[in-house]
């Protein structure tokens, strides 16, 4: 019974607690051992899936071994990196202008805010930016990106409340073209309750799109909440049916300790994370580094 772990020990400072200081303590890697790492890690949002594997590949060659908190450490972040390198990957910039980038997510999870911080980041590596507020029934969406659009210095085309979002992802495609914008970034609605109504929307948006540029969008963005935890996974599913999402961008993880969602998702899915949202500022949109996120989580 050592001290209460402190909120962001990371999954083995709640298993080990901390090094007494200067002496190191070996565990040996046994059954018990590693049921008790499976329940923190499906605590920590890993799903039970993930979790099994990833402490099967700990065991491997190494069952029944004394370790020390530093070695059992390392081999959790070295596993939880090994299923995170492959997915990290910024967002691929192509030559085409424009490139049209569709971002979906359910309402909440930090659509309009990342559209703000993505433009801003393009911004000031010297891209032509053109926002559509594609999610016409959310005045509040719209006016958010108003500010946001501003705050980047980067146009934000708009439509009467109500009104039908094709119409302005094609007018905005349109704009983007005859700008000669490098990236046309497309918000939209993100209400789960009408499933069937919101795959026809976003089907009526590629369909216009399309019109103009046949490869239109270049990808789909999917906006998760990292700490919905497990939800995530559903939702995932969900876009995947609504929309052909082509990588993710994860928000909240700043002060969170639940960001094993991540590797569940992508043990799971495999998509890209092309960055992650680490506050609510404009700058805090980071990439995504496997390294970094498997110490920060294993603690
Ligand atoms: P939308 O409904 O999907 O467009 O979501 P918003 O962009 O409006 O974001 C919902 C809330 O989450 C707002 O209060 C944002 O400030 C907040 N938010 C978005 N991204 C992050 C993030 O990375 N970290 C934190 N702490 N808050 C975020």
């Amino acid at each position: 019974t050592g001290p209460p772990p402190a909120e962001n020990a990371g999954i083995l400072g709640r298993l080990l607690g901390r090094q007494q200081g200067g002496t190191v303590v070996k565990r040996t890697l046994d059954d018990d051992m590693l049921e008790q790492l499976e329940e923190l890690l499906i605590a920590a949002d890993l799903g039970v899936d993930t979790a099994l594997r990833v402490t099967a590949n700990m065991a491997e060659g190494r069952f029944g071994k004394k370790l020390s908190t530093q070695e059992i450490k390392e081999l959790l972040a070295q596993e939880v990196a090994r299923i995170m390198e492959p997915v990290a990957k910024p967002l691929p910039l192509y030559a085409k202008k424009p490139q049209v980038v569709l971002v979906v997510g359910v309402n909440g999870s930090g659509k309009t805010t990342t559209i703000g911080k993505l433009a801003s980041q393009f911004r000031a590596a010297g891209k032509k930016v053109v926002i559509a507020a594609g999610d016409t029934f959310r005045a509040a969406a719209v006016e958010q990106l108003q500010v946001w659009g501003d705050r980047a210095g980067v146009p934000v085309l708009t439509a009467p409340e109500g009104s039908d979002p094709a119409s302005l992802a094609f007018d905005a495609m349109t704009r983007a073209q005859a700008d000669g914008a490098d990236l046309l970034l497309i918000d939209t609605a993100g209400r789960l309750q009408n499933r069937a109504d919101l795959m026809e929307e976003l089907a009526k948006i590629v369909r216009v799109i399309k019109k103009k540029d046949p490869d239109a969008p270049h990808n789909t963005l999917l906006v998760l909440d990292a700490t919905t935890g497990q939800n995530a996974i559903s939702q995932v599913e969900t876009f995947q049916k609504l929309s052909d999402v082509s990588g993710l961008v994860m928000t909240k993880l700043d002060g969170t300790a639940k960001g094993g969602i991540l590797v569940s998702l992508a043990d799971r899915f495999g998509l890209p994370i092309h960055a992650i949202g680490v506050g609510e500022q404009i700058d805090d949109l980071a990439p995504f580094d496997p390294e970094d996120f498997a110490a920060a989580l294993t603690g």
